[in-house]
């Protein structure tokens, strides 16, 4: 018989962290180590929420999200996890972009950015240090009625070769347009393209199982398979969690759960003030994603000429709504070598191609249909393969496709969204507390709070914000502590 996932649970908490997302992760593990009784739940069988792999049949193990994250990750988890981690952490030396306006292979690094720039797109080296040192300086207090376009149109009017080179890469990481503020886009772009990009060797299954090891020494009482469906209020305060039709008590709640499905599935809107639903309602979800997923069979390798991260399209120019079209122009491919993924004994390569997606495309096919189009997606993009991997169609030993049904399933996100909302939602998340004291959110929402470092961050920031609430508030009876 299947083991009770709340075997042995107790009854109060000093807090309930609901999701182990890398937000969820490191906030327990925060207050775990503050000295805090922390309860983890996570609804599907395993943590990491996107920072997900699985495994296949002939032993292939594909990551879900670590195509690239930039160098401030090594900090972050030295200080938030483990020396272990934190060294694990390695540059990918070569990106490539390969559309019809150029092809080209850099080191993500400013530096490089600028030699582009400077001697292949024939711009004035003080026109490009003065875009960087803009995009370096925005900060969240900046105008926000600037837009992207507006931004690059002041540095580089008429330059759509120019646009696409500095946006693809964002786009793709954070599904930023080119009608949004002009900060979300200059705080990403400083943070990713200061130092390069950078991978986890090892793969996400390691990553995970190291930070587990933590939890585990810190005290947190992780529990998979374990669905919260209800975060409790009386009177303004949380006072616990229903998870599994098993309620607990908790003095702090923080949800690593969608920011929506938080506040009006978790909680309801009942519990909070008019106008900040209102508010709440009319934050944007970011987009979604798919996904085709591709094992070589052991040993045939990839060239590694083809790079390890690399954008690339056939659609004309640069544009937004294109980059989302299920008429697919745009994708980003990464490509897994035995020394950074390693996967067993023989050495083998895997290939992830991605490409932004809208859920409503999605979302309402009938499942012949579904099925249907999910089979053309692979061979579409076995196809788009062909022409950096030849022959792929004999290398190629299992073919999967994710969807944003797939995203929306695992994680429980609104609308699959693959980076929590758009930047609006930060204001919002940092608000719940003062709607309901003892309430809490961490995970991705926009700008810099997404992507695996702004989760991680984000967790610590709001950790920190609970340790202080929790202290400022003691309850002599209460147990506390870490079991
Ligand atoms: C296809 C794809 C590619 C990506 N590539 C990159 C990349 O290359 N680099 C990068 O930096 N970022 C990437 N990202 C984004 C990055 O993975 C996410 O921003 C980050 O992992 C999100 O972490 P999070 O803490 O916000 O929570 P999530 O990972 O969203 O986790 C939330 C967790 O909460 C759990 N949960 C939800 N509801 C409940 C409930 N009621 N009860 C219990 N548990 C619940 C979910 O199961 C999940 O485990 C990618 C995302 C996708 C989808």
């Amino acid at each position: 018989m299947a083991q009770n996932p709340l075997k042995h649970i107790r009854d109060h908490y000093d807090v309930v962290v609901i999701g182990a997302g890398l937000a969820g992760l490191t906030a327990a593990n925060t207050l775990a180590r503050a000295g805090h009784g922390v309860l983890l739940l996570e609804q599907h069988n395993k943590l990491g929420g996107l920072a997900a792999w699985f495994r296949r049949a002939g032993g292939h193990i594909f990551d879900v999200s670590l195509h690239g994250f930039p160098v401030g990750m090594i900090k972050s988890c030295r200080r938030y996890w483990s020396r272990e981690i934190a060294d694990s952490i390695v540059q990918l030396p070569n990106i490539r972009f390969d559309n019809p306006q150029f092809s080209l292979t850099t080191s993500f690094t400013r530096t490089d950015f600028t030699r582009l720039l400077t001697e292949r797109f024939q711009i004035p080296p003080e026109t490009v240090e003065a875009f960087f040192d803009t995009a370096r300086d925005m900060n969240f207090y900046d105008d926000q009625s600037t837009t992207t376009q507006a931004l690059f149109e002041r540095f580089f009017p008429g330059r759509e070769d120019v646009v696409r080179l500095l946006m693809e890469p964002i786009t793709y990481a954070n599904g930023s347009t080119l009608e949004d503020p002009a900060l979300t886009y200059g705080i990403v772009f400083s943070n990713f393209m200061s130092k390069g990009v950078f991978t986890f060797q090892g793969g996400t299954d390691r990553l995970i199982r190291l930070m587990r090891r933590e939890l585990n020494a810190n005290g947190v009482d992780v529990r998979l398979l374990a669905d919260a469906q209800t975060i409790h209020v009386d009177r303004g305060h949380v006072t616990g969690v229903t998870v599994n039709g098993h309620r607990i008590a908790a003095r702090a709640v923080l949800s690593n759960a969608n920011l929506k499905g938080t506040i009006f599935d978790l909680v309801g809107r009942e519990h909070f003030d008019p106008d900040f639903v209102e508010e709440a309602d009319a934050v944007r979800l970011n987009n979604s994603s798919t996904q085709v997923y591709m094992a070589l069979k052991p040993g045939e390798m990839v060239d590694p000429e083809c790079g390890d991260l690399l954008f690339s399209s056939t659609a004309p120019a640069f544009r937004t709504d294109m980059l989302l079209s299920r008429d697919i122009t745009s994708r980003t491919y990464s490509f897994y070598y035995p020394k950074t993924r390693p996967q067993g004994p023989e050495p083998r390569c895997l290939i992830v191609s991605s490409t932004n997606a809208n859920y409503d495309d999605w979302a309402h096919l009938p499942p012949p249909e579904y099925e249907e189009q999910k089979r053309d997606l692979a061979e579409s993009t076995l196809d788009a393969v062909e022409k950096y991997v030849p022959n792929i169609g004999h290398k190629v030993d299992h073919v999967e496709v994710s969807t944003p049904k797939t995203f929306e399933r695992y994680t429980q996100h609104w609308g699959g969204a693959s980076f929590g909302t758009k930047f609006e939602g930060l204001a919002v998340s940092r608000a719940l507390p003062e709607q309901i004291a003892g309430l809490y959110h961490a995970g991705s929402v926009g700008i810099i709070m997404s992507g695996w470092l702004g989760a991680v961050n984000y967790g610590v920031i709001v950790a920190n914000d609970i340790d202080a609430y929790l202290l400022n508030n003691h309850l002599p009876s209460e147990e506390g502590g870490a079991e």
